[in-house]
């Protein structure tokens, strides 16, 4: 290369790729004041969905309702580009209770390249990065193929499935970043030069099919919340912002399902399966498997579900989720036929799989700054995640702390119990990953207050204090939280007793008569019992001057019925909490702990824990090492 020419204008913030996790990390840094670029091979691709589309379930939609109440696009761009949502466990408790949509790719790109496009303080650039500026041990900007040197004060790098992607289709593969995209072979040398540990890993995607060739009087129909015959008549919204008038027009989903030719074809084509040969070396995604994994692993099960998903109201392409497949496409091309309502299928694109580096987390600081080179920040599939809201949640909070780098101030490290966001990072930074990690309400011990419905009473003040959180949604939070608050104080201020409820009444709402003075909050606690129900008694004589919103309801209701159980988990959190603020000094040596073993002393001088916390979630670390560390360093002082 010649010499690079060096740009103009200087950034606080550069952002390398616009995925899911650089459009966030982007948005962020520039809503909080910093000058910044994102840098990505292709301005038409900023949003891309690589795989299906769909937001959110279980687990990721509380990380879009968490990236929604500080600030961030997805939840509104899946508000304006979902043409299905639906509320999965709506029969089980708020705390696993989540939002999916399905989304026009289309419109969902439009949304954010709109977001990103109308953002101050944030330049595009469309050039591939080839190449990051390092000066002694900090990153000091980027270089693009074409040689020029964009000069940075922090660099975040979310380069997802594209450093040194290989597709991989039977034993035929090629490089690239995703089908249609260039891989970044350039930068990933420059990563392993710079000796960041890195690995392996390989997820997949199905082939698409034209739903013109699909027989859908063969498959089941799946409409959505709040279509003719959904589940649930309300229709729900991703942000906390969002309006259902902001959807567009909402569409069915089909469900048909594999049967025992499928897996015999499947079977088939083992011998020339690019996994099973040995090929691929990355580890896949253990529950996104594709379908030749599901059969090899479930022999026992003669028919897997199969949704075919409409990828948007302008196309007649369908995804079909659950048939994900590296296998030789003349396999793809039988399997799919053997399904009913695809006997005449034609297949848009091939399935393949790929495989990338990606970046082992434990050489992250808890602020997603890689521990070697100074304001190098790391977000998204490169950190070994998978999902598009993994790496939305990972961007915005990469952005967010390289920005308040900038600005001189301290990282911001959510807590376990305060947000998925704080489990996703120090998971990632403490366990380090062996196979592609996504989000599952499992993953969080504090759930029962980590709920999709709270994400804006957990997190929209912290997000306005960052300045993450512009004064619209600042307005609306704040309406709601005083809303919420009044209303409770209002509940425990209204008393019925036997006197002056009429049993009929009693009875209509509270199932049976009462037999002494009642708040209308306690009363709220019974179960059966609702808010519309308390404020009907009587003629509605209770009811507030200012009628309450759907989200305050909610907010009253869960924080009566749920109040023991979230004591108790507060109870918890307290306990767990002297761990977690307990710093160990960066310095603190390891070796000069003498009745820890070998193998723990080793593990953690190597991954350098920033707590005490952190450091008893390594694993083989034990409680007993825990308690001896806590002796060692209170004698330090
Ligand atoms: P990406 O969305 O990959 O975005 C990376 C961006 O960086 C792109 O815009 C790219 O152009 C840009 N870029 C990369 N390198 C450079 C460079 N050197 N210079 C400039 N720009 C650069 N997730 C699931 O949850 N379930 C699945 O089943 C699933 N299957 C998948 C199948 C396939 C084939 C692929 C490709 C992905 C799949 N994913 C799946 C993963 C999902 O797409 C990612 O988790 C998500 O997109 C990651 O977001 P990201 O922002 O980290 O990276």
């Amino acid at each position: 290369m010649n010499a690079p020419y060096t740009h103009p204008q200087e950034f606080d913030v550069i952002v390398v790729g616009g995925g899911h996790a650089g459009t966030e990390a982007a948005l962020a840094a520039a809503r909080m004041g910093c000058k910044t670029l994102l840098l990505t091979h292709n301005i038409e691709t900023l949003g891309q969905m690589s795989c299906n589309p769909s937001i959110g379930g279980i687990g990721k939609g509380h990380l879009v309702k968490e990236v929604d109440a500080l600030g961030g696009a997805m939840a509104l761009a899946t508000d304006e580009g979902g043409i299905q949502f639906r509320i999965l466990n709506s029969s089980k408790g708020p705390a696993v209770r989540a939002t999916r949509a399905q989304a026009d790719r289309v419109l969902y790109k439009a949304a954010i390249r709109r977001m990103l496009e109308n953002q101050p303080n944030l330049w595009l650039f469309q050039q591939a990065v080839d190449d990051l500026m390092v000066q002694g041990d900090r990153v000091v900007g980027a270089v693009t193929q074409v040689g020029i040197a964009f000069r940075s004060r922090a660099v975040v790098l979310t380069a997802g499935t594209f450093l040194d992607g290989k597709i991989h289709v039977g034993l035929n593969n090629y490089a690239a970043g995703r089908a249609g995209d260039p891989p970044a072979q350039s930068l990933s040398a420059r990563l392993k030069e710079l000796k960041l540990p890195q690995g392996r890993l390989k997820t997949g995607t199905p082939p698409r099919l034209d739903g013109r060739s699909i027989d859908f009087s063969k498959c089941t129909e799946q409409p959505g919340d709040g279509m003719p015959g959904g589940e649930r008549a309300a229709m729900p919204v991703f942000s906390f912002l969002g309006r259902a008038d902001m959807h567009p027009r909402q569409m069915p989903c089909w469900v048909t399902q594999t049967n025992a030719r499928t897996h015999e074809i499947i079977r088939s084509g083992f011998d020339r399966s690019p996994m099973f040969t040995g090929k691929i070396e990355g580890v896949g995604p253990r529950y996104c498997p594709s379908v030749e994994d599901k059969i090899n692993r479930f022999a026992d099960k003669d028919s897997h579900q199969i949704f075919l998903e409409p990828e948007g109201l302008t196309t007649n392409e369908f995804y079909p989720n659950g048939i994900s497949t590296s296998l030789p496409f003349d396999i793809q091309y039988e399997l799919v036929r053997s399904m009913p309502g695809l006997e005449n299928a034609h297949i848009l694109r091939p399935g393949y799989a790929i495989e990338y580096d990606y970046f082992d987390p434990r050489a992250l600081k808890s602020s997603f700054e890689t521990r070697a080179i100074q304001g190098l920040f790391f977000a998204g599939q490169i950190n070994g995640t998978t999902g598009y809201e993994e790496a939305a949640a990972q961007g915005l909070f990469a952005g967010a702390n390289a920005a308040l780098q900038c600005l001189g101030r301290a990282p911001w490290l959510p807590a376990r119990d305060q947000a998925y966001l704080g489990v996703l990072v120090d998971d990632l930074v403490t366990q380090g990953v062996s196979e592609p990690y996504r989000m599952f309400t499992s993953r969080a011990e504090f759930r029962l207050q980590l709920r999709e419905d709270n994400a804006d009473m957990r997190l929209t003040e912290i997000g306005r204090q960052m300045g993450l959180v512009d004064d619209a949604r600042w307005d609306a939070f704040s309406r709601k939280r005083d809303a919420v608050s009044r209303e409770t104080q209002r509940l425990r201020s209204l008393w019925v007793n036997p006197r002056n409820l009429p049993t009929a009444e009693a009875e209509r709402v509270l199932g049976k008569a009462i037999e002494h003075e009642y708040n209308l909050a306690d009363l709220l606690r019974r179960p059966g019992v609702d808010y519309a129900g308390l404020m009907s008694l009587d003629g509605g004589r209770f009811l507030p001057e200012q009628p309450l919103g759907e989200g305050e309801v909610e907010q009253i209701e869960i924080a009566a019925k749920y109040a023991g159980y979230i004591g108790k988990q507060k109870e918890e959190v307290e306990r767990a909490a002297h761990l977690e603020t307990l710093r160990v000094p960066e310095d603190f040596d390891y070796m000069a702990v003498p009745a820890l073993s070998i193998e723990v002393r080793q593990k953690l001088a190597k991954q350098r824990p920033e707590t005490l916390g952190q450091a008893s979630r390594i694993s083989g670390v034990t409680p007993a090492a825990i308690s001896l560390l806590l002796v060692h360093l209170k004698k330090r002082g």
